[in-house]
């Protein structure tokens, strides 16, 4: 776009493509070049181009963080080396002695980070089911400088209401950060609905093609972008420039990608629900789950992601051994159908009595419905289930 500052009014697929990028002005060239540098050159000592190290600035990297900012219709973006480096970046802007009110439905890896890492700093952490309002406005303390939540959570599809969440948050002096890793932009929007931080697994949905590692945080707040922005360079989990090109190639197309995930999504988890080998869908997009007017109300759709209890750890290990097309993987979000057995594999980290708390059972198991025709899917699933 000839002027990449001017995305006032533009709707969701042309910001995909356009917002954050211009012609690049030496060449003329569309795309936003790999700026694979780890210095720049400076014309006269105390004079440089508006770039002097990696680290602090790099064009690729700008590119990518004014990109999903506009997706997410915030004012900020900064980007990270990972999810997680996001999540370990952010909480470096409070101190010991602060506490933190967290879903405990949480990725198990936020999980980790927060009760094993950064609780032995002297920062406090209470962990609620945060799809109640009463546990979370009950857990508030005078020092409590931050909510955070995860909504969809990851593996067990429960919702957090934002707008209340933020309420209750800023009522107490406190910012609610919220993970929008498992909706993405495209089907939620936490800044519109009173979110202070989104944070991203760019891994995931924004990249979408399961070929990097990348995170991200979106802000309006002016302050809250230069402290967090500080913190990036000042701690350095920084994302290299191939990544961002990555992950910036990958949002060109996020709202196709989310549409044929959603379309999925929802055909197979209806299909599920019908199933004789499964107990139970996790899927915000089904009238059967608790949480579904929430869902309708602050989602536009309901993703790829679908969670499903099988009974026991034998029938969950029958179905996830014998699927064709769904590929048995860690991760999610990317074209491809991946399934997974949260217990074993992304929430082992998780303590087994937190995760009985929570319904994560031996027996469930994670799709991510990629953007395969939704009939091969099924003919797997179908397939694979009658081994159960
Ligand atoms: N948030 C959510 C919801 C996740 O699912 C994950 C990873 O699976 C993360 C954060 C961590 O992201 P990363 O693996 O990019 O560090």
């Amino acid at each position: 776009m000839k002027d990449e500052t001017n995305t006032a009014g533009l709707r969701m697929g042309t910001l995909a493509v356009h917002a954050g990028q211009q012609p690049e002005p030496v060449t003329g060239a569309i795309m936003t070049p790999v700026f694979q540098t780890s210095t720049y050159v400076q014309p006269e000592l105390g004079r440089h181009l508006g770039y002097e190290y990696a680290r602090t600035q790099n064009p690729t990297r700008e590119a990518l963080e004014r990109n999903v900012a506009a997706l997410e219709g915030g004012a900020y973006g900064i980007a990270f080396a990972s999810g997680l480096a996001a999540h370990d970046t952010m909480i470096k802007m409070f101190s010991a002695d602060d506490h933190i009110v967290c879903g405990e439905g949480v990725y198990g890896g936020t999980f980790r980070l927060f009760s094993k890492v950064i609780a032995r700093m002297g920062l406090h952490f209470t962990f609620v089911d945060s799809s109640s309002l009463d546990e979370i406005r009950a857990a508030i303390r005078p020092n409590t400088k931050l909510v955070h939540v995860e909504t969809p959570t990851n593996p067990m599809m429960g919702l957090t209401d934002i707008a209340a969440a933020a309420e209750i948050a800023h009522a107490a002096g406190a910012w609610l950060s919220v993970d929008n890793t498992f909706a993405s932009p495209y089907n939620q929007q936490p800044l519109a609905l009173g979110a202070d931080l989104v944070l991203h697994s760019t891994t995931k949905y924004i990249n979408g093609h399961s070929d990097m590692v990348g995170g991200m945080a979106v802000m309006n707040s002016p302050e809250i972008h230069e402290q967090y922005r500080f913190l990036q360079n000042a701690a350095g989990a920084v994302p290299g420039p191939w990544d961002c090109w990555l992950a910036l190639r990958g949002t060109k197309t996020l709202h196709l990608r989310m549409q044929a995930h959603n379309a999925n999504g929802l055909r197979i988890a209806q299909w599920l629900e019908t199933h004789d080998k499964v107990e139970r869908v996790y899927y915000p997009g089904l009238p059967s789950h608790p949480q579904h007017a929430l869902a309708q109300r602050q989602m536009k759709g309901f993703t790829g992601m679908i969670s499903i209890e099988t009974g026991s750890l034998e029938n969950a290990t029958k179905l996830v051994n014998n699927t064709r097309i769904f590929a048995l993987a860690e991760s999610l979000g990317g074209v491809e159908s991946l399934i997974g057995h949260p217990a074993m594999m992304t929430h082992a980290s998780v303590p087994v009595d937190r995760r009985q708390a929570m319904g994560l059972s031996d027996g469930l198991v994670r799709l991510s419905c990629g953007v395969e025709d939704v009939e091969d899917l099924i003919a797997d699933l179908d397939q694979a289930l009658a081994k159960v």
